[in-house]
């Protein structure tokens, strides 16, 4: 048995008109996919297949949550994702995707593995921007961070200025002259 077999939707040998599967995603998934994006998860999926008479329509829905790094502090993350995907399969001389929802399955196999297709369904469903809700952040990376930030903005030599900590609570009680640019940007804004 391949680490993908259970996956393998046999529409060939459909009995029925319609026929449901349920899969769940597990970290085990994740790993045997292999894809540094989500290495995590616990996702389930309900494929329902529909025969027509022209082909197959198959149908996810995708509900579940996966483990991804969070963008702010990088500590791990709980992601929820919910997604419904579908797209078409018919038979023909060899596998081919055509376009965004027509699959091409060699009508001597009649099968088709769904396992890739459900992850990118999950890794679609990601949102580009993932942190933490606000004060959950790894607090310890987090201050680090900005820290780093700080200093590589004003471009000073931590070395010479001593403890690093200190310094940064030193600069924030220290009122800056204002840029006249921003002076002018508030009266245009006080006005509105
Ligand atoms: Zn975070």
């Amino acid at each position: 048995m391949g680490k993908f077999d259970k996956y393998e939707i046999d529409l060939k040998g459909m009995r029925e008109s319609s026929a449901k599967y349920e899969f769940m995603l597990d970290n085990a998934f994740f790993a045997a996919i292999d894809v540094p994006e989500v290495q995590k998860g616990k996702v389930n999926v309900s494929l329902s297949v529909r025969k027509t008479s022209h082909g197959f329509n198959l149908n996810f829905h995708t509900e579940g949550v996966v483990i991804v790094p969070c963008d702010r502090c990088l500590d791990d993350m709980e992601q929820p994702v919910v997604s419904d995907d579908s797209f078409r399969v018919k038979f023909g001389p060899e596998y081919s995707e055509e376009g965004e929802d027509l699959v091409i399955v060699p009508e001597d196999k009649g099968t088709l593995n769904v396992a890739w297709f459900m992850y990118e369904f999950v890794a679609l469903a990601i949102p580009m921007k993932h942190a933490h809700a606000p004060g959950q952040c790894n607090r310890d990376m987090n201050s680090r961070l900005h820290k780093y930030l700080r200093v590589s903005e004003d471009e000073l030599g931590m070395d010479e200025m001593g403890d690093s900590s200190d310094f940064v609570q030193e600069e924030e009680e220290v009122e800056k002259p204002v840029d006249p640019r921003w002076n002018e940007l508030k009266k245009i804004l006080d006005n509105n």
